[in-house]
């Protein structure tokens, strides 16, 4: 059992009332949130259907999966069948709400940019987030205990053990790093808010994780991502959490050609996780959902946290901050320096 006091209950009661109000004036047909999972610490992503059913949506600090992953889905599930080619007006089809912090409405604005979500088919609440818990902290933390149940003031969170045992720790020594220096903790779409605005965050240590690497010299780099990445067991976790990887077919999975070796080998987990890195390239939001859910604590965010410290350096780029902008691999300017490249010259002519 979670029991939340102080802000997140404030906002678990706003957001259970306003999906229930939303379900039962019908603007929408399913709301997309969080409910309590088999273990206190970890709760699920769930669809609820009914304004009954709005009291199941839980907030607090566990939340971490992105929900925007959800979101097609859900979509496409409520559409009626139709044949081939017939046209559908948007404005007909049911509506779904959805909660989202900062990083979850930008992956929606992603969605929307490549055209996986249709953005009037969506109701967003949007939620500033205080900072997710890292699993893998917390579970080194509970050492190998049981957690029966847990309470999450602002500023702490007590854990009752099996044996009647409790401990407290402090809420922001275990707040992930993304989180912690996350550059936007408020949704940057949404059509009502709820909550009170983010808290401090450590916008300057943004890049601190990747200088770390970037310090070393080629060997050292090499070195560093082969002892961080040989454990991988590819089994793709990663991957499904995040809401950027919708390919039908992913490149891991084709055999003709096969991109990519299927073993546990060293050099194809190694391939696998530069190829996927580069497919997220201008595209991730550092939701951290990727790197919650592995379950050997692969760092595998470090290396799309790279690609969001180029984009920015080299674009001023940071994806899913609007709808009306394209995204980044999507864009064309006329003054950039490389176009050369497209013409055959040499750079900067
Ligand atoms: S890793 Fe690449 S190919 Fe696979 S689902 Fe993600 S974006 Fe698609
Ligand atoms: S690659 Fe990871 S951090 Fe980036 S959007 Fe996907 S799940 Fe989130
Ligand atoms: S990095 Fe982790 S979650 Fe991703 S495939 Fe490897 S073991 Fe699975």
């Amino acid at each position: 059992m979670l029991e939340v006091t102080g802000q997140h209950r404030e906002c678990q009661e706003q957001l259970r009332k306003r999906a229930r109000d939303l379900l039962a004036s019908g603007e929408i047909a399913a709301f997309i949130g969080y409910g309590n999972g088999s273990l206190p610490w970890v709760p699920r992503p769930i669809v609820v259907r009914s304004p009954e059913e709005a009291d199941r949506l839980v907030w607090n600090s566990f939340l971490t999966l992105n929900l925007a992953n959800y979101l097609p889905g859900v979509l496409k599930e409520l559409e009626p069948p139709r044949r081939r080619g017939e046209q559908v007006d948007p404005s007909t089809l049911p509506r779904v709400g959805i909660v989202a912090t900062g990083c979850w409405s930008r992956n929606i604005v992603i969605q929307v940019q490549e055209n996986q979500v249709d953005r009037s088919r969506v109701h967003i609440i949007g939620i500033s987030s205080r900072g997710m818990i890292s699993r893998h902290s917390f579970k080194q933390a509970l050492g190998g205990k049981e957690a029966l149940k847990i309470v999450e003031n602002d500023h702490e969170i007590e854990v009752t053990l099996s044996h009647g045992e409790t401990m407290v720790l402090s809420r922001w020594e275990y707040v992930r790093p993304n989180c912690k220096t996350c550059i936007h903790p408020g949704p940057v779409v949404s059509d009502e808010t709820i909550g009170p605005p983010p808290g401090r965050r450590l916008v300057d240590e943004r890049f601190r994780e990747i200088e770390e690497v970037e310090a070393k010299d080629s060997q050292g780099r090499w070195e560093w991502f082969e002892e961080a990445f040989k454990d991988c067991i590819r089994c793709y976790a990663c991957r499904n959490a995040c809401p950027l990887c919708y390919c039908p077919t992913c490149f891991v999975d084709d055999s003709r050609p096969q991109w990519v070796g299927k073993s546990i080998e060293t050099p194809d987990a190694l391939t696998f996780h530069i190829l996927r890195a580069y497919h997220c390239a201008g595209r991730c939001t550092d939701c951290g959902a990727c790197e919650s859910v592995c379950p050997v604590g692969i760092p595998m965010r470090l290396l799309t946290k790279k690609l969001i410290k180029e984009a920015q350096m080299l674009f001023d780029w940071e994806p899913g901050m609007s709808l009306e902008e394209a995204p980044l691999l999507g864009s064309f300017s006329p003054d950039d320096p490389d176009i050369a490249i497209l013409k055959g010259g040499e750079k900067g002519t």
